[in-house]
Parts: C-alpha cells; sequence; structure tokens
C-alpha cells in the first residue's frame, strides 16, 4: 500500500513525501479511504500508531476539495485532552496542510487569551484545542462553530478520565448537527461506547493492534528494588549505563518535581513535566529534551499523552501507574516505528498488586531482575501506595524511611495506615486534576499478606552491576532515598 492509492491530493502527498514517509502505517490504511468517504470512524489507536496523520491527512483533503464560502470560520475541530497533544496535533496539521490554503490555530489554557482572540478573528478553518479554553472562547463570543464540518474526539478516553465529559457536551451543543465526527480512544470503556453511541452516526470501527502485542522491540523488564532507594538506583542506571535520553514517570506531580531536583543535583541534566507547571516551563522542558540539552524528563501520565519524541530509547517506571493501562502507554513512548527500545520499572515491595495487574494486561510476566548492591531488604514490608498531597511521605516509594534517617529503608513505626480510613478510601476512584494527573488523593494496593503475587524465586535474576559509580557503595550509598 502507498500513500498515492488512497486518493489524497497531491499537495497532500507531497507534504507526506517530504517527511520522509514511505508507506500508510496500518491506522493510516484503514482510516483515510473512509475518512475521504465522509463517512464517522470510531478509532481504536495509540499514540505512536500514526493516527494524527491518519485524520488530519484526509481532513485536509476534504476541507481543500471544497471552497469556504465568505470569510473563512472554523470548519474542522479536532479536541484534545492536553496541551502538549494540542500543540502536537497543531504541529502536524500544519506540516501535511502546508501546500494548501487553509489555515489552521491551536488554542489551550494556560496562556493568553488575547493573541488566541486575534487569530480566531483573522480567521481559521481548522481549529485543534482543549474542551476548557475552547468553551472561554464560546462563552466570549470570541468562536463561532456553528460551521463545523468535520469533528475529531482525540485521545477520547483520556478526556473522559480527565473529567471533560460535561465540557465536550457543552462543545457538541455548539457544532452543526450534520457533521463527520471522528473518535479516536486507546481503550473502550463503557462511557466511551455510550459516548460513540450518541455521536457517532453509522461509524466505521477500526482497530489497529495495541502496542503492548506489537511493540516486541520493547525490552521490557522490572528491577526489585526498596522503595528508598529507587532514587538512587535511577541515578547509578542513568549514569553507569551512559543514557542520554531518558523519559521517567512518577505517579504524582511532587514525586516528578522531587526526582528531578535529585538527578539534577546529581549532575543529570533533568526537567519535571506535569500539570501543575505553567504551559512556557512545560513548552521549554519538552524542547530542551527533544533536543538533548535535557537529558532526564521527569513526567506523570497525563503529562507525557501524547508526547511524540522520536527515537526515544529509554523509559523508566520509577513508580508503577495505578491503572494498568497507563503502563501501555508509557512504554508506548519508546520503541517507535519499529526501533529497539527499552521500558524498566523501578518495582518496590508495595507494588506487587499493581505489576500483578499490569502483567494480567500484558498477558504474560515480565523479567524481573535483582541488581546487586540493589537487592530488596526482605524485613521491609509492604506499605499503603500514596497519592496525597498532605499524605506524601507515607508510603511512597522513595519515601520517607530515608529521610527519617533510617539506613535499612524501613519505617521508624511500623505500619501506620492500613485502617478503616485505607478502606474507604481504597474504593475511591483517583481524583484527577484539570491537567488530569492523580494528586491530592489516595489509593491502596493490597498487602503481600493479604494477596500476595508469587514471584517465584527462579523468575528472579539477581545480576552482576560490574562495579559501581565513584563515591557510591550499594546499600550504604543513599543519596537517592529521599526522593519519592
Ligand atoms: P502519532 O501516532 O500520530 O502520534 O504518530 C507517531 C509518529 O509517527 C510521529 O512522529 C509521526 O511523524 C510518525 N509517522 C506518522 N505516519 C508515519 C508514516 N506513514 N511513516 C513513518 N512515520 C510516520
Amino acid at each position: 500500500m502507498t500513500f498515492e492509492q488512497l486518493g489524497l491530493s497531491a499537495d497532500i502527498l507531497r507534504a507526506v513525501a517530504e517527511q520522509g514517509y514511505s508507506a500508510p502505517t496500518p491506522i493510516q490504511a484503514q482510516a483515510i479511504p473512509v475518512v475521504l468517504e465522509g463517512r464517522d470512524i470510531l478509532a481504536g489507536a495509540q499514540t505512536g500508531t500514526g493516527k494524527t496523520a491518519g485524520f488530519t491527512l484526509p481532513l485536509l483533503h476534504r476541507l481543500a476539495e471544497t471552497r469556504h464560502e465568505g470569510g473563512r470560520t472554523v470548519r474542522a475541530l479536532i479536541l484534545t485532552p492536553t496541551r502538549e497533544l494540542a500543540a502536537q496535533v497543531g504541529e502536524s496539521v500544519a506540516t501535511y496542510g502546508r501546500h494548501l490554503d487553509l489555515r489552521s490555530a491551536v488554542i489551550f489554557g494556560g496562556v493568553k487569551i488575547n493573541p488566541q482572540i486575534q487569530q480566531l478573528r483573522r480567521g481559521v478553518d481548522i481549529l485543534i484545542a482543549t474542551p476548557g479554553r475552547l468553551l472561554d472562547h464560546v462563552s466570549q463570543g470570541t468562536l463561532d462553530l456553528s460551521r463545523v464540518e468535520i469533528l475529531v474526539l482525540d485521545e477520547a478516553d483520556r478526556m473522559l478520565d480527565m473529567g471533560f465529559i460535561h465540557d465536550i457536551r457543552k462543545v457538541l451543543a455548539q457544532l452543526p448537527a450534520r457533521r463527520q465526527n471522528l473518535l479516536f480512544s486507546a481503550t473502550f470503556s463503557g462511557e466511551i461506547r455510550a459516548l460513540a453511541e450518541g455521536l457517532l452516526d453509522a461509524p466505521v470501527s477500526i482497530e489497529v493492534a495495541r502496542r503492548n502485542t506489537a511493540a516486541e522491540s520493547v525490552a521490557q523488564r522490572v528491577y526489585r528494588v526498596d522503595r528508598g532507594r529507587k532514587a538512587e538506583l535511577l541515578a547509578w542506571l542513568i549514569g553507569s549505563r551512559d543514557w542520554r535520553q531518558v523519559l521517567v514517570f512518577t505517579r504524582t506531580k511532587h514525586g516528578a518535581n522531587r526526582l528531578a531536583k535529585y538527578l539534577d543535583k546529581a549532575g543529570l541534566s533533568a526537567a519535571a513535566i506535569h500539570g501543575n507547571k505553567s504551559q512556557g516551563a512545560r513548552t521549554r522542558a519538552l524542547a530542551g529534551f527533544k533536543k538533548g540539552d535535557i537529558r532526564v524528563l521527569v513526567a506523570t501520565d497525563i503529562a507525557a499523552r501524547g508526547l511524540d519524541i522520536d527515537q526515544l530509547p529509554h523509559v523508566v517506571n520509577f513508580e508503577l501507574p495505578n491503572v494498568a493501562e497507563d503502563y501501555v502507554h508509557r512504554i508506548g513512548r519508546t520503541g517507535r516505528a519499529g526501533r529497539e527500545g527499552e521500558a524498566l520499572s523501578l518495582v518496590c515491595v508495595d507494588e506487587d498488586r499493581l505489576l500483578r495487574d499490569i502483567e494480567k494486561v500484558l498477558g504474560r510476566r515480565l523479567p524481573a531482575e535483582v541488581l546487586e548492591g540493589y537487592e530488596p531488604d526482605p524485613a521491609i514490608r509492604p506499605e499503603p501506595i500514596q497519592n496525597g498531597r498532605g499524605q506524601r511521605a507515607k508510603g511512597r516509594c522513595g519515601g520517607r524511611a530515608h529521610r527519617a534517617g533510617r539506613s535499612d529503608g524501613k519505617r521508624s513505626s511500623g505500619r501506620p495506615l492500613g485502617t478503616g480510613a485505607d478502606k474507604s478510601a481504597r474504593s475511591r476512584p483517583a481524583v484527577r486534576d484539570a491537567q488530569g494527573d492523580v494528586d491530592g488523593n489516595t489509593l491502596f494496593t493490597d498487602n503481600g499478606n493479604r494477596d500476595p503475587v508469587m514471584l517465584a524465586s527462579g523468575d528472579i535474576k539477581v545480576r552482576r552491576k560490574g562495579g559501581k559509580p565513584a563515591g557510591q557503595s550499594g546499600r550504604r550509598s543513599r543519596r537517592g532515598g529521599a526522593v519519592g
């Protein structure tokens, strides 16, 4: 299959060729002809599959085919959950549409609204937006959506996760009834299906292989380590293996900040990216990381969602995600477009249940190793996993034990939680903020006694690490302990 066979215009084919794409990806081969026909789509595809070009190329083709009557008004609306994804989709639209007489704009919150108003006034054909700021424009009367012909919901599952369903409904109410709808989602919960049912008209369903089955190019590995020694181990791995570009995931924004600070201090240039950072800081961090000025980007799940960084060789789960599917998204940042990638998870005793959930989703066990000098202390008991602001020191991996001055990684006062309060917290879903990062709420894993994950001893290889970095001597070197 070639792009020429898909029926796209010469101007679009030229832009695609300039990108160096030789053939359409599976999602593109399936979606492009259907979108060109004007039909609705329900597509299961994740970032990294080429989905953006899958909807952008035919969307551009359709808009360029027909003239805009009167002034330019928004004829295509692409909604994304995060600012980063909006910016990236905006770049793709500009790139693929560079030879067409179409104008696009990206609008999201966290930046001044006036330049956006001026841009909208000058006339825009394709608008890429996050829901909140889009509605600000609608309520200020600076945006007319009554002539939208094509609506794209990109990463719809994530938009729902982030609590955007009401905003989405408000946006839908602004659109004309007759339009083409394209819904992209990595997962299909009942909520997504309900949204799709109300939105799509006789959609064509398209599904491409999930990255976790397709991405055999990603080598996945678990390193068992104590919660208080994760940062130290991570710094050692980055330094001794000379990783130049690493994306590291933490569960919380606080954890991301503190880990980035720790790594920076250890001489490994690092930046954190999450929903509490200003847009400018996020853009700078991403640009620095892409350029190679920043060696380690520490991110929360939502902030990292949709990041398109070419040839990312290393992804590290500093903490396992609470939601197993997020693991798949995380490792999808590496091993892209057939390249080799490595995804490491630093797993402490608190995370056995999370690991088991992930392995269920993957349908296989992940190889687990223990690095010499970082052997977990069998005396350390599992503790509840904390995401909350107020309780951040209690049970998070890399948490309090070190700050309390213990050198054995143990808490000084046994297990403090596990009370009735834990149970009620366990039954609550994680609360995500406007950027979708988990914070301000507490979730608990089951502990090893109640619901153990049996890692047969044969599953864990102890690996000699062949020398330690200068100034570190295994267990006694505990600079990393203070980082969560
Ligand atoms: P996406 O899934 O849309 O985030 O795209 C992931 C990456 O794949 C981006 O870096 C695109 O530039 C790249 N890409 C998209 N389509 C193709 C293609 N047909 N061949 C090679 N790379 C592509």
